[in-house]
């Protein structure tokens, strides 16, 4: 084995030692009685983000497949979160870093990168993909395509990855077995980890179902519903982090049992509302998340049931200063946040869910 490859899987491990578990807050809000809501704060990593966890998957994945060498520069398509935790780990390991993303990723998002050393090469419409392989073929670098490789980078039995860091911590409720994990895909990867874990924790996850969260302009929900994996949009989504114009490989449809509609007015409101009952803010597509779990939380309590409902924190409100928590950006891309913030507090105040 290179001494380079052995180092570097010492580098990523020590790094893993040093990392802690991200914590699972819990929510009991009163119009919703013996249904808590729980979210597990991904924000919390080193970088920012539940891409933590991802990056150092892949890194491990490609040095043990012999795919990565000393001083090759490695490259992602990403919009944004990845490529910062990426570019993490690169420097961590020596090597250079570069991605292709989106003209609209926000502006504190490249500056983090540029913080651990990557390099950003933004583009116009929505082929990060095709820029990503370019910028490897002209730099003899290594594409790492997440899109790709996420749902099988990832060891979905367990090492503590993010399904059975959820249900341990379960454990010691009163009621520990979640009816609902909800989550937003970008890569699918999170929701191909959990979709499988339940499944394959049978005993302990007995009676949880996967529901995954879609946001405006991604192709992710059609699919879900017809099976059609050439379904394509010519326009990214609003929501950073999720929401994709193509169907990517590790989008795993078979591990979902239901996919919610999130309109991204109800996305921004609903950090409003985060913001309000945990004093915090945070991104975009965990307003996605919490509108989901609301949903299922009315219907829960609608049909007389009981049970936890658990969601992710995917990032913190820091990146979105100057996007989703600016009212000048917010007026300009035409939200109208107040009356939909008045419809979720209503439905929080009265356990009853009210359509848009
Ligand atoms: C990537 C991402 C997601 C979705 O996670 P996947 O595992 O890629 O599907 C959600 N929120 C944010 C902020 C992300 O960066």
């Amino acid at each position: 084995m290179p001494s380079w490859t052995r180092r570097s899987i010492e580098i990523l491990a020590a790094e893993a030692a040093r990392s802690a578990d991200t914590h699972l807050i819990r929510l009991d809000l009163p119009a919703f009685p013996g249904i808590p809501l729980y979210l597990k704060d991904e924000s919390a990593h080193p970088t920012g983000s539940l891409k933590h966890r991802l990056a150092r998957s892949l890194f491990l994945y490609a040095i043990c497949n012999g795919w990565l060498h000393e001083d090759q520069p490695v490259i992602e398509a990403s919009s944004g979160s990845t490529a910062i935790s990426e570019a993490y780990f690169a420097r961590l390991l020596g090597l250079p870093f570069i991605t292709a993303m989106p003209r609209r990723t926000s502006c504190d998002k490249i500056a983090q990168i540029e913080h651990f050393g990557g390099r950003s090469h933004l583009i116009d419409g929505t082929d990060v993909y095709g820029a990503a392989e370019q910028l490897a073929r002209e730099s003899d670098g290594f594409y790492m395509d997440q899109f790709t490789f996420a749902e099988r980078a990832t060891d979905w039995r367990g090492n503590n990855n993010i399904a059975e860091s959820i249900f341990r911590q379960m454990e010691r409720e009163f009621d520990p077995v979640p009816r609902w994990i909800v989550v937003s895909a970008g890569t699918g990867g999170t929701s191909a980890t959990i979709g499988r874990y339940i499944r394959y924790g049978a005993a302990r996850s007995d009676g949880t179902q996967l529901a995954v969260v879609d946001p405006e302009n991604s192709v992710f929900m059609d699919y879900f519903n017809s099976g059609d994996a050439s379904l394509r949009l010519d326009c990214g989504s609003r929501i950073e982090g999720i929401g994709r114009p193509r169907v990517e490989p590790s989008f795993i449809r078979g591990v979902i049992d239901r996919m919610i509609r999130v309109p991204d007015n109800a996305s921004m409101a609903a950090l409003r509302v985060l913001e309000r009952l945990m004093g915090r803010r945070c991104g975009g597509s965990t307003g996605t998340n919490l509108v989901g779990a609301l949903q299922l939380m009315c219907e829960l309590r609608a049909s007389g049931e009981k049970g936890p409902v658990v969601t992710l924190i995917c990032d913190g409100g820091e990146r979105y200063r100057k996007t989703y928590y600016n009212d000048d950006w917010l007026a300009a891309e035409g939200f109208d946040v107040a009356n939909e913030q008045a419809r979720l507090e209503q439905v929080i105040q009265s356990g009853r869910w009210v359509d848009a």
